[in-house]
């Protein structure tokens, strides 16, 4: 049973003001003909007052719906490589470069079936590999090669992979073996990255994305949010995403992990939270916006506006070093709200 919504958020008084405005033009604009807001409107719209917040959920879900439609789509995630990653990407506890206590282990192939299995029972189509590398090696590609194939033959679900950044004969293969989407996240704004990451740049991470999607594979690319940057920056990251057209942005909100440099950074504010769900929305009236890392501490049980606000896809389970929902608590929320989830035909 989902905990009931419980919200101080104030009723609207946006109407007949710059705000109200704003959000009307936003109405035209992105819910009748399907254009998302550029950088200057999706900065107006994080910076909208707290009494508009209902508003503009609403707004972002009617925008959802008419672009998307009603279904949900459903993802669980396993790590294959877990921990002693060579990249010092600062909200991370899988960088072997921070006293973080995430180990470094590899799972075997049986287990990443069986994981397969148990997310598709839970009426996911999409089945995701990570792998904490800056690219795939030999061995990484191995078991990739040997794991999809299992994956394949045992259970009707879509595998997806994300083992950093790739080359053009990686990307290749990738696509041949079938892998039906790939993710590789810019994380936040190019004007920020050199902030956030120092072992890779911001443009590196753009060349894989747009390897993958010249391959042919589906593109997911997202965002971790409240790693410092201001909002000027979180719209200009909506911005660029806007631009790499990704078929899916999973939006991650930073769970700030001991032992590394953002560890001591709070949590994103909820109400924040939301606005920023909404705000990417209206940037990404098409795109696939996924609940990923960090709703539970950053939203709690307010993740059901997220829901209602704009976001069509969640990760059931836990995550790569965290602990997610109970997926049956997930699924409990989908059919109160009696959202529909993506069924596997629907995604070939
Ligand atoms: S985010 Fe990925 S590339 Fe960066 S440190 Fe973590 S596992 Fe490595």
């Amino acid at each position: 049973m989902t905990a009931p919504v419980t919200t101080t958020v104030e009723t609207s008084t946006a109407a007949g003001t710059a705000d109200g405005d704003l959000l009307a033009r936003a109405r035209q604009q992105v819910l009748e003909e399907g254009r998302g807001l550029d950088e200057q409107d999706v900065l107006a719209v994080l910076r909208l007052p707290d009494e508009t917040l209902t508003d503009l959920l609403a707004l972002a879900h009617e925008v959802r719906l008419r672009w998307c439609g009603p279904e949900v789509e459903v993802e669980g995630i396993i790590s294959l490589k877990t921990g002693g990653c060579p990249e010092d990407c600062h909200f991370c506890s899988q960088s072997g470069r921070f006293d973080s206590p995430v180990r470094s282990a590899w799972l075997d192939i049986p287990s990443l079936v069986d994981a397969a299995k148990a997310t598709a029972a839970t009426g996911a189509t999409e089945f995701c590999i990570v792998a904490a590398v800056r690219g795939p090696d030999e061995r990484l590609m191995a078991q990739i090669r040997e794991g999809v194939a299992a994956i394949r033959a045992a259970v009707d679900i879509n595998v997806a992979c994300s083992l950093g950044m790739l080359t053009q004969e990686q990307v290749d293969e990738l696509a041949d073996l079938g892998v039906h989407r790939y993710n590789h996240n810019l994380e936040t704004a190019r004007s920020y990255f050199p902030q956030v990451v120092t072992t890779h740049s911001w443009e590196e991470r753009w060349e894989t994305c747009e390897l993958v999607r010249a391959a042919g594979m589906e593109l997911c690319c997202g965002a971790i949010i409240g790693v410092g940057e201001t909002l000027e920056q979180r719209a200009e990251l909506a911005a660029q995403l806007a631009a790499l057209e990704p078929d899916e942005v999973p939006l991650n909100f930073l769970n700030p992990r001991p032992g590394t440099p953002f560890g001591d950074l709070p949590p994103v504010e909820a109400r924040e939270a939301l606005r920023t769900i909404a705000a990417f929305r209206l940037a990404l009236p098409r795109t696939i916006l996924r609940y990923a890392g960090g709703r539970e501490i950053t939203l709690g049980d307010l993740d059901v506006q997220g829901m209602q606000g704009g976001i069509n896809a969640v990760i059931v389970g836990n995550y790569l070093t965290t602990l997610g929902k109970n997926p049956d608590s997930d699924l409990a929320m989908l059919a109160e709200l009696r959202m529909p989830i993506k069924s596997l035909q629907a995604t070939l």
